[in-house]
């Protein structure tokens, strides 16, 4: 079986976990959490990092730390993973959302001012499989309205825009290191900011909210959301050699691109002139006239060794939101689309180019097969 992803730990890993177990620094308090947030928030560009426990909880730190209160409306994709709704609604804020672009499958930028009300606080704009969104219309946008930008940041490590890092750009990004993500600690996250007063919000928040004065004595509630010294062991580690893995997701997209380049009616997730894409993983849509959806296509792939994962199912056809009475009747064709003919291929670190070719070849006999 070809596998979808498989977490690649060749460097430093291993030694730095053993100095953790050697001097039994393995709770949040230890030297390489502040190790860990000060490199990772210095690759990326900001003043601040705070690490947490996974992405899904830096969203819901980054909210808070922005000062997102109950009945605040926050914008971002239709398109996108429950976690960026879970933090919104966990605040008592209500998502709005806004359709995505065909070629990218990250947010419609023009379609955002239309959501605009006078209870928006923020936009959160995802950017999804490793292409960043085009950001300077949302920084715009904001500027105009006074909002604030909260990235979700947890596809695109190393990715750019205009020359400026993803998770750089907003009042606030948000990264996860899970096991198949470009940069990992197993499970993990990071919320970044220039901003001090929200950096301090935020690590009040992911600590109980404990207090300086009064260590037990607590004004606001917030959760334990913290970092073990280990896993902060392993992101430095990682981190050591992301450059190495941003060449070879560029080099594997490439590969892909070139290989699928022959096989009609595949769309790919085009690269935009301003953009530095990392392909998190290497994402297509199918064409209806090829006459088979998406889930068709991946149990053949399944049956030849090759394993993919589905494009996500629109946040405003899932069942848990519906039933909380958020997007009745609401429409939503492009995530719709993607979510029907959308799956994405085998994308890890350990995949060879040989493996590449092996998943074109059969993509391409599947499709050709049918009919
Ligand atoms: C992975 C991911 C998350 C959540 O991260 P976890 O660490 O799994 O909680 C959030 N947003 C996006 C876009 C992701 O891909």
């Amino acid at each position: 079986m070809i596998p979808v992803n498989e977490p690649l730990l060749d460097g430093n890993e291993k030694k730095y976990v053993l100095e953790c177990l050697e001097t039994a620094w393995i709770s949040s308090e230890g030297p390489m959490i502040k190790k860990f947030e000060d490199e990772f928030s210095r690759y990326i560009g900001t003043k601040h990092g705070i690490a947490v426990c996974n992405g899904t909880a830096a969203l819901e730190v980054a909210l808070f730390a922005a000062g997102i209160q109950e009945n605040d409306e926050v914008i971002l994709p239709s398109f996108t993973i429950i976690s960026c709704a879970l933090a919104i609604l966990r605040l008592g804020a209500k998502p709005v959302l806004v359709d995505v672009e065909p070629d990218t499958w990250n947010m419609q930028v023009h379609a955002i001012e239309s959501k605009i009300t006078s209870k928006t606080k923020a936009i959160m704009p995802v950017h999804i499989y490793g292409h960043p969104v085009d950001m300077d219309p949302v920084l715009e946008l904001a500027r105009k309205h006074g909002l604030l930008v909260i990235e979700d940041a947890a596809e695109v490590h190393g990715a750019e825009y205009k020359g400026r890092k993803c998770g750089s750009m907003g009042h606030l990004s948000c990264f996860s290191f899970y096991a198949n993500k470009i940069v990992t600690t197993g499970e993990g996250g990071m919320v970044l900011t220039d901003d001090d007063a929200m950096a301090a919000r935020a690590r009040s928040y992911r600590n109980l909210c404990f207090q300086e004065k009064e260590r037990f004595c607590h004004e606001e509630l917030g959760y334990n959301f913290r970092m073990t010294n280990i896993q902060a062991a392993i992101g430095v580690a990682q981190l050591e050699q992301i450059e190495k893995r941003i060449v070879f997701k560029r080099k594997m997209g490439q590969c892909y691109r070139e290989a699928l380049a022959k096989i009609p009616g595949i769309q790919t997730q085009v690269e935009k002139p301003w953009a530095k894409t990392v392909y998190w993983m290497y994402a297509i849509q199918l064409s209806p006239t090829l006459g088979q959806n998406a889930r068709q296509v991946m149990q053949k792939l399944k049956e030849a060794g090759i394993a993919t994962r589905p494009f996500f199912r629109g946040l405003h056809s899932q069942p848990a939101l519906n039933r909380r009475g958020l997007f009745i009747g609401e429409k939503y064709p492009v995530t719709e689309q993607a979510y029907t003919y959308g799956f994405y291929l085998p994308s890890g670190m350990t995949l060879t180019e040989s493996q590449v070719h092996i998943v074109c070849q059969n993509l391409e006999k599947i499709l050709l097969n049918h009919g």
